[in-house]
């Protein structure tokens, strides 16, 4: 096991970092080379009870009783320090999640400015006065929900603690955050960072462990008023129906299979970048990530010569040494995508490009080589299903109206690009891709922290991140006062 600097096997609970109620631990692999990294407690639903009676009474006490502006310096705190401990967060993650450090620390930096967006919005969120009627003043008080359950996956912890915890906070809820099992280290230093800042105690607590045990007593327990959850469609149709035990409102995010679209007037120079880069990034484990390519027939064969190029010249090792692509999470996700992969050779599907993977990398490591399958139908499972690895389909296309029906054919929703010169069409397609966020010549517009963002069908529904986020992160209520 290897020194991280912390002790990572204590939960933080009622602001204070304590041992979980069973003495049962879970490993965590360096999934870079395979070996032991350190263990955390397995949190169950014991810690969890213990979790929303501090976040209850955080809000009952100190907490409950900052102002707006209050909340708000703490989360600007936080930023802060968050900032100074950027290098130390994308290490960890390296360790831990398999990152290479450049997408670590673009994760710790993108934390700082959720803390600092959120920071400076807790106190301008506004309710209304409502013209209703003579001898009625009328106004809307924007309350916190309460007690708020995150549930966190292993792709990208600090962004999503970032977007969800910090909205949650600076519209006054207390957290009981749950990170995944397999990516829980960076989760706890940001519990370091609160208390640093001085987060009132219960304000944010944190109980690592299996999803089957801490995730589900969160997701289930009475005392929680809203829950937030990123992750697969099986786990998020989970926790909607436990959110619907409780009839608590939930904000589902669960991934995608997102289309880049390219016309063949498209500024193909720009747009070659965005193709590849959003296809494997994170080793394409990104929710957002654009594992459709679907192309307009007339360039179809120069982009697929111009991606494979690019294919052939990414690097791929440990997240330590910064390349362009680190190993997938763990052994089982690293099988999946095989899986996929091996479905694709089964199927007759043509590989238009594959990376190499360099002869030395280490032994125990969870690599795949990045790949670009060209062409692929649409209805084939591997332009269908999300694989959640380095993995992009091309498909084929002759006009808008097919170029729809293909990016709109799939059960997800989540995001969608369109690269073309015609600003008319361009409009036409942003109306009319059933999505949560399009596009138009670029992709992902560099993170856009302020961008609201999450999906329809199976992509989820409610919106995290910008402004957006403070309404689902609060309740509404109506005051009618009588008068003369
Ligand atoms: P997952 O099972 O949905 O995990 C997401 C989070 O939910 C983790 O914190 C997990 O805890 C927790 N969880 C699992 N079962 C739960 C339950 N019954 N009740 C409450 N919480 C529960 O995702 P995964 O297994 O890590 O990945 C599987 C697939 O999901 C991937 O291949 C990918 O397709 C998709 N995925 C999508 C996203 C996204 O950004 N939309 C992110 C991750 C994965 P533990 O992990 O600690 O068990
Ligand atoms: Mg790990």
């Amino acid at each position: 096991m290897q020194d991280i600097g912390f002790n990572p096997r204590l939960l933080l609970i009622n602001g204070q970092w304590r041992p979980g109620a069973s003495a049962e631990t879970l490993p965590l692999h360096n999934p870079s080379d395979g070996s032991l990294l350190t263990e955390i407690t397995r949190g169950n639903s014991a810690d969890i009870n213990a979790a929303v009676a501090a976040a209850q009474a955080a809000l009952d006490g100190d907490w409950g009783a900052l102002s707006a502006a209050e909340r708000g310096r703490v989360l600007l705190k936080m930023s802060a320090i968050t900032l100074t401990r950027a290098d130390e967060l994308a290490h960890l993650e390296a360790l831990d999640v398999g990152k290479p450090l450049k997408q670590g620390r673009a994760d710790a930096l993108a934390l700082a400015r959720y803390l600092e967006f959120y920071g400076g919005a807790a106190d301008k969120v506004h309710g209304q006065t409502i013209p209703f009627a003579n001898g009625y003043t009328t106004l809307t008080l924007r309350e916190p929900h309460g007690v708020t359950g995150h549930i966190v996956p292993w792709n990208y912890p600090m962004q999503i603690i970032g977007r969800s915890v910090g909205a949650a906070l600076a519209m006054g809820n207390a957290c009981v955050l749950k990170p995944a099992e397999e990516a829980c280290l960076t989760a706890l230093v940001f519990g370091q960072i609160a208390q640093e800042a001085g987060l009132p105690a219960g304000a944010l607590n944190i109980v690592p462990g299996l999803g089957d045990e801490a995730g589900a007593a969160l997701s289930s327990h009475p005392g929680v008023a809203h829950l937030s959850f990123t992750g697969s469609v099986a786990v998020g149709q989970r926790i909607q129906a436990a959110a619907a035990r409780n009839t608590i409102p939930v904000t589902l995010e669960l991934g995608g299979k997102s289309p880049q679209i390219v016309f063949a007037d498209a500024d193909l120079d720009a747009a070659l970048p965005f193709l590849v880069n959003a296809g494997i990034q994170n080793a394409g484990q990104t929710c957002s990530a654009a594992s459709r390519i679907l192309v307009e027939r007339a360039v179809f064969d120069e982009v697929r010569r111009r991606m494979a190029e690019r294919y052939a010249a990414l690097r791929v090792g440990p997240a330590l040494h910064d390349l362009d692509v680190g190993p997938l999470i763990s052994a089982r996700q690293r099988e999946l995508v095989l899986g996929y992969l091996g479905l694709a050779r089964e199927t007759g599907l043509a590989v238009a490009a594959q990376a190499s993977l360099p002869a030395d990398l280490p032994a125990g490591g969870c690599y795949v080589a990045p790949t670009l399958l060209a062409p692929v139908a649409p209805d084939h499972r591997l332009a269908q299903e999300e694989i959640f690895g380095p993995v992009q389909v091309m498909i084929p296309f002759d006009g808008e109206a097919e170029a729809l029906q293909i990016a709109n054919g799939t059960a997800y929703g989540l995001v969608a690009g369109v690269w073309t010169r015609d600003g008319s069409r361009a409009l036409r397609m942003a109306r009319k891709l059933r999505c949560g966020q399009v596009f138009i010549n670029n992709y992902g517009a560099g993170g856009g922290i302020e961008l609201p963002f999450g999906g329809v069908r199976h992509s989820g529904h409610g919106r995290e991140k910008g402004f957006e986020a403070l309404y689902g992160f609060s309740a509404l209520k109506t005051v009618a006062i009588k008068h003369d």
